[in-house]
C-alpha cells in the first residue's frame, strides 16, 4: 500500500463542492439539475472525505459523450 497515491481523492473533492448533509446537498441538486447537459448528475456520498458531492458518482466520472456539451474540464461557480 503506497500512502501517497492520492491521485483519486484529490481530483473528486478538489473539483466538487462538499456538503454537510444530504438535504444540503439536495438543495443544490436540484438547482444544477435544470442547467443543460446536467441531467445526469447524482447526490453521493464520498469515499474519501465526510461529505456528500453532486456529480458523477466514484467510478463513473470519465464517463463522456462525443459532442455533448458537457464537458469535464469546464465549471462554472457554483
Ligand atoms: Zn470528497
Amino acid at each position: 500500500m503506497s500512502p501517497a497515491d492520492t491521485s483519486d481523492e484529490d481530483i473528486s473533492c478538489r473539483t466538487k463542492v462538499p456538503f454537510a448533509t444530504h438535504s444540503e446537498a439536495k438543495r443544490q441538486w436540484k438547482w444544477l439539475r435544470k442547467q443543460p447537459g446536467r441531467q445526469h448528475l447524482e447526490i453521493y456520498e464520498c469515499r474519501y472525505c465526510p461529505a456528500y458531492h453532486i456529480g458523477n458518482p466514484p467510478g463513473f466520472q470519465t464517463y463522456r459523450r462525443p459532442g455533448s456539451p458537457y464537458t469535464t474540464g469546464h465549471r462554472t461557480a457554483a
